[in-house]
């Protein structure tokens, strides 16, 4: 078999702080009657093991794709701990979630069973007056934690972020955080399934009748005191062709962020020799290969394989999707440092090698 992109079933999950905008704004196919709050689009964590959507390799796993494809599914891309180097969800927050923490690789290892984390959220949709609470305000201690979780009232510690659509935020691990609620959101992490949830707004779980767990101490010593609020934005590029806008939302150790815009009937190559994954968030893009074409439509993640050959994109609509890639070991040299410097994106590419079949007089689309 070769390899061609990759589009999974959505692994849903029912969460009391969910919605119905899954189905609603993505398309979704929800179980009616029920909240759900996350959807799993790309996941390689035991016992949540994406399954391929269509094709030949349909029903095959993440797992299974990675035993078979090696190189041609990651190129010179590292498995994490074995796993697919990133976790791709939709999640949909009708209330606040937790309050909560993911632990440093330095923090990880020194509790058991746990797996570093770091995330970004971008948002898709927003009610208005919508926030995410991103990291302690200046100069909260540990003690001043402490006193509040025991008056059971934190929201006072943390930093409340005005969240709009097309927001993009970056949560290091350490970042305490939690989505609030009116948001629709994408989010990227690395493989972890490792939550320590430090305060859950004094609600009780209606399923249980009782407060959820708390992870108080695994939570606080994850907490990194010393920069406790890290930009929540960080500052972002453009690179704009006539037909296509490229803006870097992430750059991290763990994968790199970047929205792209293409006009409707735009067509170029993908020029990559690694994985990437396309989330789409916008209208729809054929993605044609040496063994055939491929749709993807708003709501649908993609994963194109390292090896895919003769890869070119055409927007069939105005298309808008978050592009996600892998830090190369080659690009990790400087791991640590400054963040590494990235090969050409597909907006990047000097000029798109097609045009669309009506030529637009509009400029590239702003933020
Ligand atoms: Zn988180």
């Amino acid at each position: 078999m070769s390899v061609y992109p990759l589009i999974f079933e959505p692994i849903l999950k029912p969460r009391i702080w969910g919605g119905r905008q899954l189905a609603d704004v993505l398309g979704k196919p929800l179980p009616p009657g029920e909240p759900i709050g996350e959807s799993w689009e790309l996941a390689d964590l035991p016992g949540n093991e994406s399954l391929v959507r269509e094709g030949p390799a349909r029903g095959w796993s993440i797992r299974r794709i990675m035993e078979q494809w090696g190189r041609d599914l990651l190129g010179t891309v590292q498995p994490i701990r074995g796993r697919f180097p990133l976790l791709v969800k939709f999640l949909d927050a009708s209330r606040d979630l937790s309050v909560q923490v993911h632990p440093s690789p330095a923090a990880a290892a020194a509790e058991a069973n746990a797996d570093p984390k770091d995330e970004a959220w971008y948002v898709i949709a927003a009610q208005p007056g919508a926030i995410i609470y991103h990291g302690l305000n200046e100069g909260v201690t540990r003690g001043r934690v402490l006193e509040a979780l025991a008056r059971g009232e934190v929201a006072s510690l943390l930093r409340r972020v005005p969240a709009r659509p097309g927001d993009c935020f970056w949560l290091p691990a350490g970042t305490v955080h939690a989505l609030g609620a009116g948001l629709l959101v994408t989010e990227v992490q690395t493989p972890s399934d490792t939550t320590y949830r430090l305060f859950d707004w004094n609600r009780v779980d209606e399923s249980t009748g009782r407060p959820r767990e708390l992870h108080v101490e695994q939570a606080l010593r994850s907490i990194n005191f010393e920069a406790p609020g890290p930009p929540p934005r960080q500052d972002r590029t453009h690179v704009a062709s006539l037909w296509t806008t490229v803006t870097r939302l992430v750059t991290c150790d763990r994968f790199v962020l970047d929205q792209v815009r293409m006009a409707e009937g735009a067509e170029q190559s993908i020029p990559y020799a690694e994985p990437v994954v396309w989330i789409v968030l916008e209208g729809a893009a054929e993605i044609g290969y040496a063994g055939g074409v491929a749709t993807a439509r708003r709501g649908d993640v993609v994963l194109l394989p390292a090896a895919l050959e003769k890869a070119r994109m055409r927007a069939v609509e105005r298309c808008v999707w978050l592009e996600v890639r892998i830090p190369s070991p080659g690009d990790l040299i400087g791991y640590g440092g400054q963040p590494p410097e990235r090969p050409a994106s597909p907006g990047k590419v000097p000029a798109p090698e097609g045009s669309p079949s009506q030529p637009r007089a509009s400029a590239p689309p702003q933020e």
